[in-house]
């Protein structure tokens, strides 16, 4: 899969985490809400995909969410992100 595929899986997965931690907040009791676990499991998922997969294919370097989420190169060796991952 590509950079950009894991990059938006990432995202995704991260704002479902949102949702369901908000849903356990509302729920009243946090900490035996299902939702809010779910919520919090969903959230260390995304940000180990985040860590582990959003690397530059080629330097390997990891490519931070401060750069624009549509970059199509790496900013450190300048290759291209959109080839499959090796
Ligand atoms: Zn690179």
């Amino acid at each position: 899969m590509s950079f950009r595929r894991w990059r938006i899986l990432g995202w995704m997965l991260g704002i479902v985490a949102t949702v369901l931690v908000l849903i356990g907040v509302a729920s009243g009791d946090f900490w035996r809400s299902v939702w809010a676990w779910a919520g919090i499991v969903l959230a260390v998922a995304a940000i180990v995909l985040n860590m582990v997969k959003c690397n530059c294919p080629y330097c390997h370097r990891h490519i931070s969410d401060r750069s624009p989420w549509n970059t199509t190169h790496c900013p450190y060796c300048g290759s291209d992100l959109d080839q499959k991952q090796p």
